[in-house]
């Protein structure tokens, strides 16, 4: 059921079609983050129209509130949140290590007191196959030991160690449910680690792949605090070491300029949550005056659209001295529209790289849309 045929290729990017139970993902694609099951401020049909074809999930939150056997109960995560396309959850390792105060990691599990009311919960390889089986994303993460960037390599080895053996764990475990009556059909993608360390990344890799034939490969533990250089070095390094008829997706990385420079080096998959975010934060994505703060005075009585390139319904309605407004007044529809263009604006920078990859100009498209993005936005 799991597929991924390629259609083109530029260099190390690629276009082809995530074949999914919920339907086909063209990519390179980015998936908006429905955290708790809800992209924030808005609701799933505006999420389908603006282009997303796939969403994420976290486990850690659905596990917390409501509990993920209760949206078991109530037919699973795709009638839950009303989204009929597919869906990743992650495997809320990153969140008990950012969110959460930890308890203790160790070999068996990660013990951690819940943001929400403190009380103690126990994660480990073979429980987080379970919440994610029940919740019924297309794609789960399996459990990796996520490490703040700039640690240092010992470090960094003990934990890419460890992840190894939880693997391993999560494939038992998510074989031996596979033959459980009334579970939905769902493939596992193992989470890369390593840092920043080309040694450990390559070694890292190798042994994932030693582990099982994968459906596609997460790539964890960038976009953390590191430099730039060692996220763009890190991922070349895994374009020669992954299988190549196989998906890759980039966690967590998703502000436009990483999601160009991040295609280029092969990755098809991205999930972010600075669209909405900055949404919240009054900042919006331009193409030809990079990321701007709409609070600035400067746009008062501006009247043109946040990006007269944008065909999202934000842009096609409002005026920046409108938004400016909105924003300053605190007023939730800020927030929306803000959401609805942040998020439209990458989908359609995928689309447009897709379509430049198909007609061999995506080089040469990328350098210029860089150029002026960065050159712009650093004017600001
Ligand atoms: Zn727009």
């Amino acid at each position: 059921m799991f597929d991924f045929p390629v259609q083109h290729t530029a260099g190390a990017a690629r276009a082809g079609a995530f074949v999914t139970p919920h339907g086909d993902v063209p990519t390179p694609a980015f998936m908006p983050v429905g955290t708790a099951g809800a992209v924030k401020t808005l609701v799933m049909e505006e999420v389908a129209a603006l282009g997303a074809r796939m969403v994420l999930a976290n486990t850690y939150h659905l596990y917390l509130r409501p509990g993920h056997e209760l949206v078991r109960e109530l037919g699973g995560l795709h009638r839950f949140m009303r989204w009929d396309g597919p869906i990743l959850t992650d495997s809320g390792g990153f969140q008990v290590f950012s969110l959460a105060a930890i308890r203790d990691v160790h070999d068996d599990g990660v013990d951690f007191r819940s943001h929400i009311d403190g009380s103690l919960h126990k994660f480990t390889p073979e429980s987080v196959m379970e919440v994610q089986r029940a919740l019924g994303a297309d794609v789960i993460m399996a459990f990796d030991e996520c490490l703040p960037g700039g640690c240092d390599r010992a470090t960094g080895e003990a934990a890419g160690v460890r992840t190894l053996a939880w693997l391993e764990r999560c494939r038992k475990r998510f074989a031996s449910l596979e033959g459980e009556a009334g579970l939905p059909e769902q493939t596992l993608f193992p989470v890369l680690q390593g840092n920043v360390f080309d040694d450990l990344r390559a070694s890292h890799a190798r042994r994932t792949l030693e582990l099982g034939d994968w459906t596609g490969y997460g790539i964890g533990g960038l976009s953390v605090g590191e430099a730039k250089e060692d996220m763009w070095r890190t991922l070349e390094l895994l374009d020669s070491e992954l299988p190549r008829e196989r998906p890759r997706y980039l966690m967590g990385v998703g502000y436009p300029d990483d999601l160009l420079e991040a295609i280029a080096r092969g990755c098809d998959l991205f999930d972010c949550v600075a669209p909405t975010r900055n949404a919240r934060h009054g900042t919006a994505w331009t193409s030809a005056e990079g990321q701007v703060n709409l609070k600035a005075a400067r746009f008062r009585r501006d009247a043109g659209p946040i990006d007269a390139g944008c065909d999202c319904f934000a842009c096609a309605r409002y005026d920046r001295a409108y938004l400016r407004h909105l924003v300053v007044a605190r007023e939730w529809l800020a927030m929306r529209l803000l959401s609805i263009h942040n998020l439209r604006f990458l989908v359609r920078l995928t689309e447009e790289a897709r379509r430049r990859i198909g007609d061999s100009s995506f080089e040469a498209w990328r350098r210029d849309w860089l150029a002026r993005y960065r050159n712009e936005g650093s004017k600001q």
